[in-house]
């Protein structure tokens, strides 16, 4: 567009600058002022990504599969990854320019090591359910701890977060000069002798030992912990149709970047029509069948049914739904890229208005809004009743 264009359509200066340099995820024109020619045309694109059909990056018993914006370009400010790691495994020392890491295991046990910018480490075990969170740029590996392989998934803050975007500690020693390592360290130049070239990405080495090992500093813990045992508590919110456990950072204070949710839907049970007004949401289907509804203004509406590895990704202040069509209760991880968790629903937002004013908006009797519930659903049952907690 041609600046007298935009000025012509009432946009400023400062909207036109924003427009012409390259758009970053956490900057508040992008996705909210300027419109993303991808969310801009007649019919919305898709939104979803069967992620563990994809084939990913394999070594070993060991892969990786990512959903980007190249897998899916709805996904702007969100990314995921599957990742398993099989016994003795390990996912580098790294750290991601780009982006902060929130993690939800979901087999096997796992270690991490973690570095903050005030020399702060910290080394967590996790288990199933349990929830890690990197902030963007801290250096950190992940390791399979035990004889059973493990399965977690990887949800960032920023949909590009890879491309250029992860930085591996082998990649920068491998093409470092020798005289300048020797130099940093104190050591002769031989001690380099024999490093990897390249990427290493998923190392391989003895399993690691049951007890957490002293760092070479000494033991020096960050002040806040980046581990968060979700599902070894109770459900945030539980109803008749499923149930949702949610940690965001005001009970998880590290996390300041995403909040993580897992739904739980009985066969029938819908997560109501709602939208987020400060987040994008992306969604990996842990167990069942789904159908998620979008909606996206201008008679804009779409409809996908995901199943089982599959991903979902609904942008930020989109309408949608999501109803369990299968005939066994379904799981679904959910990360918003947010560290403040907000929702309106629809049933609230309808329950907040006098039957005057939903009459004359509808056309229809005030006395029929009456029926309507007067409160906040979240999740609806199976059948024609709207459920209660
Ligand atoms: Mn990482
Ligand atoms: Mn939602």
């Amino acid at each position: 567009m041609q600046r007298r264009d935009f000025l012509a359509a009432g946009m400023g200066a400062a909207a036109f600058a924003a427009a012409n340099r390259p758009a970053q995820a956490g900057d508040p024109s992008f996705m909210n002022n300027v419109p993303d020619p991808l969310l801009a045309g007649d019919e919305l694109p898709t939104f979803k990504f069967a992620l563990e059909k994809s084939e990913g990056k394999v070594i070993g018993g060991s892969s990786g599969k990512e959903a980007t914006v190249k897998q899916l370009p709805i996904s702007k400010g969100i990314a995921g990854v599957s990742m398993r790691l099989e016994p003795g495994a390990m996912r580098e020392l790294h750290w991601h320019a780009t982006a902060a890491e929130w993690a939800f295991v979901l087999e096997g046990r796992v270690r991490t090591t973690v570095i903050d910018p005030a020399g702060g480490a910290e080394t967590d075990d996790f288990d199933p359910g349990d929830v890690w969170y990197f902030p963007r740029g801290h250096g950190h590996m992940l390791e399979c701890l035990g004889d059973d392989p493990c399965h977690f998934i990887l949800i960032f803050d920023n949909g590009y977060f890879s491309e250029f975007g992860t930085f591996s500690i082998s990649d920068w020693i491998g093409h470092t000069p020798k005289a300048l390592l020797a130099k940093n360290f104190g050591l002769p130049e031989s001690a380099f002798d024999g490093f990897p070239k390249d990427e290493v990405y998923f190392a391989r080495g003895a399993r690691p030992p049951a007890a957490m090992a002293k760092p070479l500093q000494g033991w020096k813990p960050p002040a806040l912990s980046h581990r968060y045992e979700l599902l070894k508590r109770p459900p945030h919110r539980t109803f008749k149709g499923g149930r949702e456990w949610r940690v965001d950072s005001t009970a998880f204070p590290i996390s300041k970047t995403v909040t993580g949710v897992v739904l739980d839907l009985e066969p029938g049970g819908l997560r109501e029509l709602h939208w987020h007004p400060t987040a994008d949401e992306w969604q990996y289907v842990v167990d069942g069948d789904i159908s998620v509804t979008l909606f996206g203004s201008h008679g804009r509406y779409r409809i996908e049914t995901l199943a089982k590895g599959d991903v979902g990704y609904i942008p930020q202040g989109y309408g949608h739904s999501i109803e369990n069509v299968g005939s066994k209760p379904c799981r679904v991880l959910i990360g918003f890229n947010t560290g403040v968790y907000e929702t309106i629903d629809l049933s609230q937002w309808i329950a907040g208005n006098p039957a005057d004013v939903l009459a004359t908006n509808f056309g229809k009797p005030a006395e029929l809004f009456e029926k309507f519930p007067h409160r906040d659903v979240f999740i609806a049952p199976s059948g024609e009743t709207a459920g209660g907690e």
